[in-house]
């Protein structure tokens, strides 16, 4: 089975086949850093991680581009209520939102362009624009985009044609749903703008940038100087993007280059709380800080959205974190367990026998519907069924006295770099690492030396302060038990 995704353009699945093989162009719609992120959020850019693992799990080679939105209506509103300068207002949210990522264990983006820093790109965006017909200049001294120029517009969102307002012009980043008017690529500075430091010198007038300009300019110019292309693989965010900010992306970059502006859009649906989408406007949200500080281990956020399929609205609750939590203690009891599992047994002297067994056939089944799961346009509910499967048969052949754990232990290892569900390992008191390297250097000497009641007291002394180790072709590891 090969790797199937719903396309938002077709609205169907579709195997996916990227533009030039083994390289896959992501780009995610980041965080607006004027405040900090919400757990909804988060739940967008984790389904946006699954994706970029299972990419990297399927052997693709990602370039994986994250914007960070620094300017825009609301950042510049923000940073005018507190009394700051747009850069100063926003940089301790930019830190947080990273500081977010790493506690949520979400991998690094290869690029973080931010538009405030990339806004010779827009301008001569907008140019290119101006110059092709499919801007122009309001006379409020702003540049629209004229939507009549541009036939597609509305493919992605499915809005009617004849919907659209010709010459209808709005200025705002996010209007209603539904309502197609010609939007601002630029703005003009007004006396705020300047206030907090947000308009830059254009040919076209001083103002700044529009958000969904930012999007477009941004991810060009990424693609442009890592790989010399004007499409996108893929183009994700959440389902409240599709329309104006992902339509209006497309009708900005398709009019610039004629070419497809991205293969695949794949939106994620929203983190709810009692049915109501988590927002900072309806003041019903967790950050991802008020859950590390209630000592939330990150494990129970990925599991707990990954048992939710991504296109599928999620109800958040105490009690379903809480229950998450619990799988993700059993799954590390699991782990625990087959730790000191040996591989399997080598079997008859003919060769027969090696790899057979109870956990070597559960280890197979689990890693083939893991697979299969995800390949399903990642249907991650799917796939962490097999893995509690796994844990179940699996304790249960162990109980039975079962040999070759470490096939089980290896497998489990490999879907963890897709899901990345194990507990987060307790913080170890400097001093008593500093004691396991020495006892550990003693034991490896004593070793050498082939004393191996000396290594094996060494052990049974590390054993008696909690420590279990285990010697890997990479040297010695050890972990609290
Ligand atoms: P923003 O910081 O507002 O630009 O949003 C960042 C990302 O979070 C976007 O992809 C949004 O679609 C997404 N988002 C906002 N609210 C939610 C929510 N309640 N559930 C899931 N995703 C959300
Ligand atoms: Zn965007």
């Amino acid at each position: 089975m090969t790797l199937s995704l719903h396309n938002t353009l077709t609205r169907r699945l579709e195997p996916f086949q990227p533009l030039a093989p083994p390289r896959v162009t992501l780009y995610t719609c980041g965080p607006t850093v004027w405040n900090y992120a919400h757990i909804g959020n988060f739940r967008t850019f984790l389904f946006e991680d699954l994706l970029r693992r299972y990419l990297e799990f399927s052997g693709y080679d990602v370039f994986h581009i994250m914007n960070l939105t620094d300017v825009d209506d609301r950042t510049i509103k923000a940073a005018a209520a507190a009394g700051k300068r747009l850069e100063e207002h926003t940089a301790p949210f930019v830190e947080a939102f990273f500081g977010d990522c790493d506690y949520l264990r979400i991998r690094k983006a290869h690029a973080y362009p931010r538009a405030t820093q990339s806004v010779p790109a827009m301008v001569r965006l907008v140019q290119r624009l101006l110059d092709t017909g499919f801007a122009y200049r309001g006379e409020d001294g702003s540049v629209y985009f004229a939507i009549a120029k541009f036939p597609g517009y509305g493919r992605l969102s499915q809005l009617d044609r004849r919907e659209i307002k010709i010459g209808a012009r709005v200025a705002s980043d996010e209007y209603a749903k539904d309502d197609p008017r010609d939007f601002a690529l630029w703005k003009r500075a007004d006396p705020i703008d300047e206030q907090v430091g947000a308009a830059w010198d254009a040919p076209f007038g001083r103002g700044r940038p529009g958000w969904h300009l930012e999007c477009s300019a941004m991810s060009l110019d990424q693609i442009g100087k890592c790989c010399r292309v004007e499409t996108l693989d893929i183009h994700a965010g959440g389902v409240d993007l599709i329309f104006p900010h992902h339509e209006d992306e497309i009708a900005q970059s398709e009019a610039a280059t004629g070419k497809p502006f991205a293969r695949y859009w794949l939106h994620g649906e929203f983190l709810n709380v009692g049915g109501t989408k988590m927002s900072k406007r309806f003041g019903n949200f967790l950050t991802a800080r008020d859950l590390r500080e209630q000592g939330v281990d990150a494990a129970a956020v990925r599991l707990l959205f990954s048992q939710t399929h991504y296109r599928k609205a999620l109800d958040f609750s105490d009690e379903a974190l809480v229950a998450a939590g619990q799988g993700v203690k059993r799954l590390g009891e699991f782990r625990e367990r087959l730790l000191g599992e040996k591989g399997n047994p080598i079997g008859l002297p003919d060769g027969r026998g090696k790899g057979e067994g109870k956990l070597a056939e559960l280890a197979t089944k689990f890693e083939a519907d893991f697979r299969a799961a995800l390949d399903d346009d990642l249907n991650a509910p799917r796939a962490c069924a097999a893995l509690f499967e796994l844990v179940h048969e699996g304790n249960g052949a162990l109980d039975a006295g079962a040999p070759g754990g470490a096939v089980v232990r290896d497998a489990l290892d490999r879907a963890m770099a897709v899901l990345d569900v194990l507990p987060t390992a307790k913080p170890v008191d400097p001093a008593l690492a500093r004691w396991v390297a020495e006892r550990i250097a003693a034991r490896d000497k004593a070793r050498k030396a082939k004393d191996f009641t000396e290594a094996d007291r060494i052990r049974a002394e590390l054993k008696a302060r909690g420590v279990e180790i285990e010697d890997t072709p990479s040297g010695t590891k050890w972990r609290m038990v």
